[in-house]
């Protein structure tokens, strides 16, 4: 079995699979996704960053905002909020026909790796996209206005308030999906996205008994650093990682991942960072990882695929 694993997020890391998928073949790549973002709003079940990664791999996704439906209309969510006060989160009308389907299927009985290969399925996806565990984890953040969901901070207090604490809810109970240990010890290469690495790649990695399975396969592990610079393009990595008093800097985010990381590809404008980072333990590579347009997308890829 020749297979390519990705641990990823939401919308650092579908620009990356964007390229990854036009130099691969789609059907080798094992996407592990976080499911920390994931929750439950009008009674309807939802999972933004997988829901990211498959509008984007289905040529769905609105590319200026990187997540939801092309075209979208938010008609649904007007009326929604004369009943709920949840209309913060930005469920557009087609979105919504997808947690329409997903709470459907729950209903039935699929647990989430089941549904969301359905829904990859359904969209004639090629990849395989699967989330990091069916168990419900949910991350808060302990704010100074109390504790949130982290979509309520992130979306709704637009990371305004100062973080004291991320709690990964659920995380003890959780199971990795059935077949990822399998994919992680085939991979040729287990690649670590541009995602946040607290609250996309730090939920994945605070799975019992995910660390130790990477630790043994550290050669094969690449990652991208999502900082650039000492900031992020777009989220809040960098808060978390303040509020985590780590260094918020492509060195921090290498001392974050330092055990089980092999290699690491920083930003042509940090190389002078690589020294610091080969200090680790960690082989350095410095390349233009700003992906703003498929061409960059797809080089980044090719580039990471080269190694
Ligand atoms: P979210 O769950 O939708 O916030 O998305 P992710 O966790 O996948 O990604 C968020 C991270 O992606 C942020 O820390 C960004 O800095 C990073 N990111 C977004 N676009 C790029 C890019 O073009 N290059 C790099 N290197 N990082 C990026």
């Amino acid at each position: 079995m020749k297979c390519i694993v990705l641990l990823a997020g939401g919308v650092g890391a579908a620009k990356f699979i964007e390229g990854l998928v036009n130099i691969v073949d789609p059907t080798q790549l094992k996407i592990i996704i976080n499911t920390g973002d994931d929750l439950e709003l009008f009674g309807l079940k939802i999972c933004p960053d997988i829901d990211i990664i498959t509008y984007t791999l289905a040529e769905l996704v609105d590319k200026n905002k990187g997540w939801g439906y092309q075209e979208e209309t938010f008609n649904c969510l007007e009326i929604l909020k004369q009943y709920y006060d949840q209309g913060w989160f930005n469920a557009g009308d087609k979105d919504l026909a997808t947690h329409i389907y997903r709470t459907d299927l729950f209903r039935q009985g699929y647990n989430k790796t089941e549904i969301t290969s359905k829904i990859a399925e359904k969209l004639k996806l090629k990849a395989h996209l699967i989330p990091m565990c069916n168990e419900e984890v949910q991350t808060f953040i302990e704010t100074e206005m109390g504790v949130m969901h982290f979509e309520e901070y992130y979306i709704k207090y637009q990371c305004k308030p100062k973080v004291k604490s991320i709690e990964y809810r659920g995380i003890k109970n959780a199971t990795i999906s059935e077949k990822i240990p399998l994919y992680l010890e085939k991979a040729e290469k287990i690649i670590i996205c541009p995602s946040n690495p607290i609250v996309s790649i730090g939920t994945i990695l605070h799975i019992p008994g995910m660390k130790n399975i990477l630790k043994s396969a550290k050669k094969k592990i690449f990652a991208i650093s999502p900082i650039i610079q000492g900031a992020t393009i777009k989220g809040p990595a960098d808060k978390l990682m303040a509020s985590l008093d780590l260094e918020v800097s492509c060195v921090g985010v290498a001392k974050y991942y330092q055990e089980f990381l092999g290699n690491f590809i920083i930003d042509l404008k940090d190389c002078e960072q690589k020294e610091q980072i080969e200090e680790l333990g960690i082989k350095a590579y410095c390349f233009d990882t700003i992906m703003d347009s498929l061409a960059k997308k797809k080089k980044l890829a090719q580039f990471l695929i080269d190694l």
